[in-house]
């Protein structure tokens, strides 16, 4: 099978092609014209368009289907070449603004939310991706082509700033080396120029790939899936504490290297009479004591079966409110697309 040519950093590309600096036009031809074949790049050399196709796959992911809410989220299910599917989500986060006198202010802003694996090792107990097991991991082109579809698909210009989540399917950390190469090329200035400050890496903490993350200094964000606050109740609800405690989390997360005008984003998932009580609040404010950090607050996203319940919006605005008095920056996230079935596996469930 021919390697996806989306799967490449430019560097990389350079060097496997001659002369390299074709690199830099083949990128733009890619991500900034995003054409759909090799024919299609212009000032490319035609021996040079033979080799590539030769040596170089483009098909694009398949859309399996697209689901619209009420809120103007969308979800997309993609199939992939072996006919396994992985969903992403886009995610519109403030409309375009205009003055008085009708000039643009500001244009709309998105946020993406991208797979990273199809299923999930870690087995999370709350969690619909971690039921279907783990299937594969996805190849940085999969990843990357999340993105450049659903750009392409809502006329979305590829120069235009985006925001991306890898908090789709998967755990993007169990995935590290495709995911560093999707970060890497998504950064890329002749590509789509989405700095590592504008892409979020949830995690449900595996400390020691937190730590090498740290190393690589990309200057990616990071987002830590801690949803308990004792070691008890977070082994219960997801079993990677047993290999990686909370201390052991907390200790990479210090050691994390972060823009001084960031943060550390912790989510909270939010289950009703499990961890919603101000006791479970109090000990997050100690835990979190010495890191810039940022709280978000999730509700638990039913669905068919699930043991767990969305907590009350009053319980949920007591914690909110103790972790603010107590110093914290802390949102809480309605999950967007609940008509849709939003959280994480849930449109994939409904398909299959
Ligand atoms: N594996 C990574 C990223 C993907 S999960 C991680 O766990 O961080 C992205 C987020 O969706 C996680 O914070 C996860 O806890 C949350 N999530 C999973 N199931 C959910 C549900 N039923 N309702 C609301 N959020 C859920
Ligand atoms: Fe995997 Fe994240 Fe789901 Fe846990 S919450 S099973 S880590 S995708």
């Amino acid at each position: 099978m021919k390697k996806s040519i989306y799967s490449l950093t430019k560097e990389e590309l350079g060097d496997e092609i001659k002369p390299s600096f074709r690199a830099k036009q083949i990128f733009g031809w890619l991500y900034d014209k995003n054409v759909e074949s090799f024919e299609e790049m212009k000032n490319i050399p035609k021996a040079l368009k033979i080799q590539l196709v030769e040596k170089y796959d483009l098909s694009p992911l398949q859309i399996a289907k697209v689901e619209t809410s009420r809120d103007g989220s969308s979800k997309y299910l993609f199939r992939l070449f072996d006919g396994l599917t992985v969903e992403a989500v886009l995610l519109p986060m403030k409309k375009a603004e205009y003055h008085e006198d009708g000039t643009l202010l500001h244009h709309p802003k998105y946020t993406i939310c991208i797979s990273s694996q199809v299923g999930c090792k870690i087995g999370c107990a709350f969690c619909l991706t971690a039921k279907e097991g783990f299937k594969r991991d996805l190849t940085a082109d999969e990843i990357i082509q999340q993105v450049l579809i659903i750009k392409k698909e809502n006329s979305i210009p590829t120069n235009r700033k985006t925001n991306l989540v890898y908090m789709g399917m998967g755990e993007p950390l169990d995935n590290i080396n495709n995911v560093v190469n999707a970060i890497k090329i998504f950064a890329d200035p002749d590509g789509l120029a989405i700095s590592p400050r504008r892409q979020t890496i949830s995690t449900s903490g595996l400390s020691n790939q937190i730590k090498k993350l740290g190393e690589m200094n990309l200057g990616v964000l990071l987002a830590i899936s801690l949803h308990a606050v004792d070691d008890n109740l977070r082994e219960k609800l997801m079993p990677i504490n047993k290999a990686y405690n909370i201390k052991s989390i907390i200790d990479a997360v210090k050691n994390f290297p972060i823009d001084q005008r960031k943060r550390i984003m912790f989510e909270y998932l939010v289950m009703g009479n499990l961890n919603d009580d101000l006791k479970s609040a109090k000990k997050l404010v100690s835990l979190l004591h010495g890191i810039k950090a940022k709280v978000n607050l999730i509700y638990f996203n039913p669905y068919l079966n699930s043991p767990f319940q969305r907590p009350k919006p009053e319980n949920m605005q007591k914690f909110q409110r103790y972790l603010q008095n107590h110093g914290l920056i802390c949102t809480i996230r309605e999950s967007k697309g609940l008509d849709i079935s939003a959280a994480c596996g849930q449109l994939r469930e409904k398909t299959n």
